[in-house]
């Protein structure tokens, strides 16, 4: 299978500059210059359009679309313990499904082709990636005292039945342990999780240091930060990504810089929970690598990469008092090369022949957009995600000219709004 985009311009170029992207397969075969036996069954026209890497959410809850606006303008604790917990108690792994391709369908809409989750309705996401042809790393949300806690080990047997699943059904997606957050999860039960991601050798995601409440929990039940408990349990030492990090001590820093560890950086979550705002100018200063995540539909209330960029840079700039403190270049770059280093995936987050084709094209022609003196600048202030007109995913067009092609976008609506009925606030939550 080739395609051919004709006539693109390429994120870094000036606007007169264009070139031919040849794809074969699932990778960039070319560009500018034709590879040698390239036959293209397709051929985009991109005159008017420009060509980025996809997007790479590095935290969400795929399935949480389904509480969309359902709970909002509430302290954390009440949002979370109180709201949110019980109705996704009640939720059939078959509501999460749909959830999951609620969710697919507006990553792939606003320009996002790879998404880390955490959840908690096993081959559900799965499920959702292989049928829609999206890419991903799932966690298996783990909670547990101790690492005899029965419901903890069922937990952790369901992520390890789902990795061998995830393998059978040949989805584009990956695997880690997602312990959810050290308040919990028990400390024994985090140094059993932590043995068997060395023994299993996977990477391991987690929520660290959200709130204060956390953080001065922390310090008094363990006498040190988060970022040192966690340290402390050797989860450092293999690739982890650290959902958060709002609260953090000046000697947290040089623990965070470790080419294991990848925080993720929420600001819509962040403010809309009235958390605070990530250190994320004095992370990157201090040589911390920072990906951006969306968190879930239920605390953003969106998972839309292009308003997360926008709010990440007009965030740090407003708590630093200094514009030039995360500029439009650094903002890109956040959300897409710092994505694929933090899933260790270096052929994703850039384009250059030989990378996975994992693209997504702009139309150039939104009002918002125009006129074009700097795309990126144009990314990461004017666009709102909805100017994305096509969408790759390893070579394989899952968006064309607006349509999406793996999905039946009326059947999902259909569905959620079937079960948004079933769970709409002010009714007593269901029981399964
Ligand atoms: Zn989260």
């Amino acid at each position: 299978m080739g395609i051919l985009i004709r006539d693109v311009r390429l994120l870094d170029s000036a606007e007169n500059e264009r070139t031919d992207i040849y794809i074969t397969g699932d990778h960039i075969s070319g560009i500018g210059r034709e590879p040698r036996g390239f036959s293209a069954d397709e051929v985009i026209d991109g005159s008017g359009k420009t060509l980025m890497p996809g997007l790479i959410n590095c935290h969400t809850h795929a399935y949480m679309s389904l509480m969309r606006n359902y709970a909002d303008d509430l302290p954390f604790h009440e949002w979370l313990f109180g709201r949110i917990t019980p109705v996704e108690d009640a939720l059939t792994p078959e509501e999460a499904y749909w959830g999951n391709m609620l969710s697919v369908i507006e990553m792939i809409r606003t320009g996002t082709t790879t998404f880390v989750d955490m959840q908690m309705f096993p081959k559900m996401s799965v499920r959702a990636c292989a049928d829609s042809g999206m890419r991903a790393v799932i966690t298996r949300g783990l909670v547990g005292s101790d690492r005899n806690d029965e419901g903890g080990r069922a937990r952790i047997a369901q992520a390890l039945e789902e990795m061998e699943y995830g393998r059978e059904i040949g989805a584009n997606v990956d695997f880690a342990l997602g312990p959810h957050a050290i308040y919990t999860c028990g400390e024994d039960f985090l140094r059993y999780v932590g043995e068997l991601a060395a023994e299993k050798d996977l990477s391991l995601n987690i929520h660290l240091a959200e709130t204060e409440y956390e953080y001065n929990t922390c310090l008094s039940e363990h006498g040190c930060t988060p970022v040192e408990y966690l340290s402390g349990l050797g989860f450092f030492d293999r690739r982890i990504l650290l959902a958060h990090c709002v609260f953090l001590s000046d000697g947290d820093y040089s623990l965070l810089r470790n080419p294991n560890v990848h925080v993720v950086t929420n600001p819509a979550s962040n403010m809309k929970l009235a958390n605070g705002f990530a250190p994320v100018a004095r992370m990157l200063k201090e040589g911390v690598n920072v990906a951006l995540g969306t968190d879930s539909a239920a605390s953003n209330n969106s998972l839309n990469m292009f308003t997360e960029m926008r709010l990440l840079t007009m965030a740090q700039k407003g708590a630093a008092k200094d514009a030039l403190v995360l500029t439009a270049d650094e903002t890109v770059r956040i959300a897409t090369e710092n994505g694929a280093e933090a899933i260790g995936r270096d052929d994703l987050g850039s384009i250059g022949v030989g990378k996975t084709a994992d693209l997504i094209l702009i139309d150039e022609n939104c009002p918002n957009l125009r006129p074009v003196y700097n795309m990126k600048a144009a990314c990461a202030y004017s666009a709102t995600g909805y100017e994305v007109s096509d969408v790759l995913i390893g070579g394989k067009l899952v968006m064309r000219n607006r349509n999406l092609t793996t999905i039946d976008e009326e059947k999902v609506y259909f569905e959620t709004g079937r079960i948004a009925e079933k769970y709409r606030p002010g009714r007593a939550v269901p029981g399964k």
